[in-house]
């Protein structure tokens, strides 16, 4: 019986242990499931994502830096909700797969109501769009649409007649056919027409004779409020200053109601570590120096909450130490990239030694100023920091495959140690 007792007591302490451990697989595979819908403005994903990560917050025993976790600010936002769907000849394609919204993309709008509308394709070349531009420009017909494809040889001139297609979307519905996967991004405003891409090999014969019957659903959202969530574990004494964790928690949401981009890498993963590491610190705080959690919102859609957190800071940014920006934490096979390596280089040189001793990654490749993620608007204001992202065989990126099941994390806790060490020795 009082063996029992004992067997039972271990069990439970056990499982209290079990309990308190943050699981960032866990974490990260809930910040991507079709509840959180892709952490964007279609069913206001992002706000579900900020109240986990500051229930996440507590359960470790951050505090808020004030009297809440959420730092709230307000932008425009092109979305995609409901319905969206291509037939082509009566054969639907798959959405985010064969076909997609540009982010900046109109709906297909008659008479104020978003309804199906049947176009006849006018299919040319790149090279025909590109010397006939102004042509097509004063043309423009209705309920015909220029379907471009993209067949220009080299990558630079595939972004120029991109671009030159964007241009054009301006003023006219058009389709840009592209046979390379889609990279689907975010935007704060939207154009009065039709914009979309198609993949080459969802149009069978490019007949004058097909029909196109297209339905998508589109709404400018004005004043979309989002919030960068904050904690904090104060340093042990007096505190003389800070370090920031950050990484952002928004991704580019749904396209329709059917398709959702998980965005497991990026940035879930990043949020998982910047947890982790607070987990760290909770448990084992600095002496002198807080440490301050940040989740960032609107990243994707222009670094939005990173710029309004540099402009209403909530802690002084001239007593930040250093910043450690995470972003794409969920492989590492090929090493990491310290963006600012090149600028703060006695920095650079201890995680680069860190790391040649701990063998935490392959290698740690260092780059000069980005203004690429949440770190930008702080080092244009003088604080010293990294942004730091893996480098793997995962190459999804921005589109529906970048799933939960497709991270290896293969060195998320050989870094978190790194980091960890890198930071107490600042
Ligand atoms: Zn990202």
């Amino acid at each position: 019986m009082k063996k029992h007792l004992y067997i039972l007591s271990f069990a439970s302490l056990l499982n209290a242990t079990a309990q308190s451990e943050f699981d960032y697989k866990e974490f990260t595979k809930t910040m991507c499931s079709s509840e959180f819908h892709g952490r964007g403005y279609v069913n206001a994903g992002d706000s579900i994502a900020a109240q986990y990560i500051a229930a996440a917050f507590s359960k470790i025993g951050i505090k808020p830096i004030q009297s809440s976790y959420f730092q709230s600010f307000s932008f425009n936002v092109n979305t995609f909700p409901n319905e969206v769907s291509f037939k082509v000849n009566d054969e639907a394609l798959q959405p985010g797969i064969d076909f997609i919204s540009m982010p900046q993309s109109s709906g297909t709008w008659k008479n104020r109501s978003c309804t199906e509308i049947v176009y006849t394709p006018i299919y040319i070349s790149g090279k025909d769009f590109i010397e006939n531009y102004r042509y097509y420009l004063a043309k423009g017909k209705k309920n015909k649409i220029l379907v471009v494809k993209n067949d220009t040889q080299s990558k630079d001139s595939s972004l120029n007649l991109h671009f030159l297609i964007e241009d054009y979307a301006k003023k006219h519905d058009v389709i840009e056919v592209v046979e390379d996967k889609f990279t689907w991004s975010v935007r704060q405003n939207a154009f009065d027409n039709l914009y979309l891409q198609i993949q080459k090999s969802a149009l069978q014969n490019m007949a004058s004779t097909d029909l196109f019957s297209i339905h998508i659903d589109q709404k400018l959202q004005n004043s979309h409020t989002s919030n960068n969530v904050i904690g904090i574990i104060p340093a042990k004494r007096k505190s003389k200053g800070s370090i920031m964790i950050s990484a952002h928690y928004d991704h580019l949401g749904r396209f329709g109601n059917k398709t959702l981009f998980p965005g497991a890498n990026d940035n879930a993963s990043g949020v998982a570590m910047m947890l982790y590491l607070g987990q760290k610190f909770k448990t084992k705080p600095l002496r002198k120096t807080d440490i301050v959690l940040v989740a960032f919102a609107g990243e994707e859609i222009g670094l939005l909450g990173s710029k309004h957190l540099s402009e209403h800071p909530l802690f002084p940014l001239e007593k930040i130490c250093f910043q450690l920006n995470l972003d794409i934490m969920g492989s590492g096979e090929k090493g990491i990239t310290a963006v600012n390596g090149t600028l703060f280089k006695k920095q650079f040189r201890q995680l680069s030694n860190l790391n040649k001793r701990l063998k935490s990654v392959p290698n740690v490749k260092s780059r000069g100023r980005a203004a690429n993620s949440d770190h930008h608007f702080f080092t244009e204001k003088g604080v010293p920091g990294f942004f730091i992202y893996t480098r793997g065989y995962n190459q999804n990126y921005h589109d529906v495959n970048d799933t939960f099941e497709n991270l290896s994390f293969n060195s998320f806790e050989n870094l978190s140690v790194l980091f960890d060490l890198f930071l107490r020795r600042l």
